[in-house]
């Protein structure tokens, strides 16, 4: 039987980013019940980098990700895991109190108001009437998702750690203070788990005996649509997103993406899009734009995790020896995947919180799955 330090349940981009942090000093397993690492999540999200995005938390360990981004190690990637994009916060009639909350809650230096015209400048399609105030962001980034993903599990593997796919945890034991991890296809044993597993977190905590963090899968729902632009002239422009975030569209390879920002509860599944998610997308997008949306591409959807305060929960189960959380990423997986890799390695390192993030006031409690117990 196949025997680790460590087995990390999941293979999105949170179980990669803990297994790549991990590898270099535990003998680690990463286990993946789909044929490939990446389907659910992972492989769907808009690829922004915004610090400016989420509650103060996801915020911090943004900025705490960024020099990963900026500076892999050697050999990472051969492509820019990051490149310029921007953002822009637009708000119609009657959302002034959405623009000064926007401002208010801002990191310093990260967002700025700027003019009806500058934003027309920005993103020329904004020119019509709906438009009335707009913060700007011009720190946002493009990420490279699939980059960053296969980096680490590159990385995770060059250090000798073991990818297992199509193997689905459906049983796990502890005994003397060893876990056995039943699969679909094998068994293995490890010392630690991480789990790291999606929408399935709370199952896969079943499995091991914790309790339940209360994790709610959210759909959220994609779509790429034709614009008469050309692919250079699309490329210019910023990501637009609505100052309450009933929608937004950036430039997605020489197409648009848009989303209704929606956040229905859903079960843990392949997440399908409705067509009625798409059309109130299409007619809002349509309010706010000179766009005409005839021709859809493409659409589909993903389960953004959350737990009740909306921050991750990361670290040590409290009653379940040898049980680590790395769950509820929201939306803002992979933007703060090389922090949460650093911080879950640290809690099974038993080195604390790393550094440069206790020095923003961050606290291991705030991680805690203990906070959500009521
Ligand atoms: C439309 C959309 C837009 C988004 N935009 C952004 C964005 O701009 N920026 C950003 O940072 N984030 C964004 N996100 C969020 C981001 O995609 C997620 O936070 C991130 O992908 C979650 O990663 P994960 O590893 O937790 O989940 P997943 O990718 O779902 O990985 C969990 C894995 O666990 C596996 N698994 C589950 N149960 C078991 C089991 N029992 N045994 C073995 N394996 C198991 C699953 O098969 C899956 O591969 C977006 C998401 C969506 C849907």
């Amino acid at each position: 039987m196949a025997d680790f330090d460590v087995a990390v349940i999941g293979a999105g981009i949170v179980g990669a980013s803990c297994a790549y942090a991990l590898a270099a000093t535990h003998r680690v397993a990463l286990v993946e019940m789909e044929a490939r690492p990446g389907y659910h999540t992972t492989g769907r999200s808009a690829a922004l980098f915004e610090e400016a995005y989420g509650p103060r938390v996801i915020r911090q360990i943004t900025v705490a990700s960024r020099g990963f981004f900026e500076s892999p190690p050697p050999g990472f990637s051969s492509s820019p895991l990051l490149s310029p994009r921007g953002a822009l916060f637009i708000a119609g009639a009657g959302k002034d109190a959405s623009v000064e909350k926007g401002l208010a809650d801002a990191l310093p230096g990260t967002v700025e108001e700027i003019s009806r015209a500058e934003a027309i400048a920005l993103c020329p399609p904004l020119d019509t009437p709906w438009l009335r105030r707009a913060l700007f962001d011009r720190a946002a980034m493009d990420m490279d998702v699939n980059a960053i993903h296969q980096g680490y599990l590159r990385g995770f593997k060059a250090a000798g750690g073991t990818i297992v796919c199509d193997a689905e945890v459906e049983g796990l034991e502890r005994a003397a203070g060893r876990w056995t991890l039943r699969t679909r296809s094998q068994t293995l044993r490890a010392t630690q788990i991480v789990n790291a597993a999606g929408a399935w977190a709370d199952r896969v905590g079943a499995l091991a005996g914790a309790r339940p963090i209360g994790i709610v899968p959210k759909r959220r729902t994609a779509f790429i649509f034709e614009v008469p632009e050309t692919a250079a002239e699309i490329g210019q422009w910023p990501m637009a997103c609505e100052i309450d975030e009933t929608f937004y569209f950036k430039p997605e390879a020489g197409l648009v993406l848009a989303s209704p920002a929606d956040e229905t509860p859903s079960p843990p599944c392949d997440a399908q899009p409705e067509e009625i998610d798409v059309a109130e997308c299409a007619e809002r997008v349509q309010a706010a734009t000179r766009f005409r949306i005839e021709r859809i591409r493409r659409r589909w959807a993903g389960l953004r995790c959350f737990v009740a305060d909306k921050c991750p929960v990361l670290g040590p189960d409290p009653d379940v020896r040898g049980f680590h959380w790395a769950a509820g990423p929201g939306g803002y997986g992979i933007m703060t995947s090389p922090a949460v890799g650093r911080i879950v390695a640290g809690f099974i390192r038993q080195t604390g919180l790393p550094d440069d993030i206790s020095a923003m006031g961050v606290t291991p409690d705030e991680f805690s799955p203990a906070r959500l117990y009521s």
